[in-house]
């Protein structure tokens, strides 16, 4: 038995064994963080096109690391999706969502939304739905409406029965559905006949790319034209210069999101901001 461990440890290289080791620590300190307020939302503005008014916003995950600093979702987010506590962290983005958009839709805009990022394996966790998610918004007395849920196309192309009933029940809830980072996956538009979305979040890595006459700019032109022939409403991700904002409106997208308007803001930043353009 002995010499069978020998072997197995053998198969790692030390750099393998510090990666791994790491990732350990990460996921624990990953737990206490949930515990001990170092988690912070920011919020992103989505600006109306047409008024130029923050009529939406994204919540964004941080994690401000007693040691390490401000962590980035794109490193922690896999972290709580192998060790399960995505669902936890999940439930508190959810919870303080769903009371600051209860306060803009009072102060700044009745129609404001908050759209929250569901990661695959969180939105097709096995056992979970959305109860307590409806359930806490009836409490608070916050229509269904307030909240979009943004998910991936990866979860449209396998879509069990178990994905069309969290939809659906998320949809008798009032909640919106938008695809994220639309045209980086196996975008096939039979989805969108099939689910019912009311939102295409075109990817920053198009609208980058935004030039006129570009092929990037017939691609999103033509996104839009059938995005609004199925009903759905279009926003543009990563939208960080002025002519990428114009060629966008001039095409007829709904709504943007990125660098040229605001960075994901701390939430009382952003909430002095949207009361600003309220009093304004
Ligand atoms: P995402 O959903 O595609 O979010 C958009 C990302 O683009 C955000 O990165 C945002 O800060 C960044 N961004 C916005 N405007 C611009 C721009 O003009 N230029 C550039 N270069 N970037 C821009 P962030 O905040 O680092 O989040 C990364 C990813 O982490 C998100 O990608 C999302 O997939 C995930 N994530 C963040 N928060 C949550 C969360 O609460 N739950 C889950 N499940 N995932 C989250
Ligand atoms: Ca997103
Ligand atoms: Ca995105
Ligand atoms: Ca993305």
């Amino acid at each position: 038995a002995k010499g069978a461990g020998r072997n197995r440890f053998s198969y790692f290289t030390p750099a393998l064994q510090v990666a791994a080791l790491n990732r350990m620590r990460l996921t624990n300190d990953l737990r206490s963080a949930i515990k001990g307020e170092q988690l912070k939302l920011y919020f992103q503005p989505i600006v109306d096109l047409k008024t130029g008014r923050v009529r939406k916003a994204e919540a964004l995950l941080r994690w401000q690391h007693p040691q390490r600093g401000l962590v980035s979702p794109l490193e922690f987010i896999p972290l709580a999706e192998s060790s399960g506590l995505i669902v936890d962290i999940g439930q508190w983005v959810f919870n303080e969502s769903i009371r600051w958009v209860q306060r803009w839709r009072d102060v700044v805009d009745p129609d404001f939304q908050v759209s929250l990022n569901q990661s695959p394996v969180e939105f097709q966790r096995e056992g979970g739905n959305y109860d307590v998610w409806l359930r806490a918004l009836r409490q608070l007395g916050v229509p269904g409406q307030a909240i979009v849920v943004e998910i991936t196309e990866g979860l449209l192309l396998d879509a069990s029965t178990m994905v069309t009933d969290k939809l659906l029940q998320l949809r008798d809830g009032g909640i919106q559905v938008a695809l994220d980072d639309f045209g980086t996956g196996y975008s096939s538009l039979s989805y969108l006949n099939k689910f019912d979305i009311d939102y295409l979040k075109i990817d920053r890595s198009f609208v980058s790319n935004l030039a006129p006459d570009s092929s990037d700019m017939a691609l999103s032109e033509a996104i839009i034209v059938m995005a609004h022939k199925l009903g759905l409403h279009v926003i543009a991700e990563g939208v960080e210069t002025a002519q990428q904002r114009d060629l966008l409106a001039a095409a007829g997208c709904d709504y943007a999101q990125g660098y040229l308007f605001d960075r994901p803001l701390p939430v009382e930043e952003f909430d002095a901001l949207l009361t600003a353009q309220a009093g304004a």
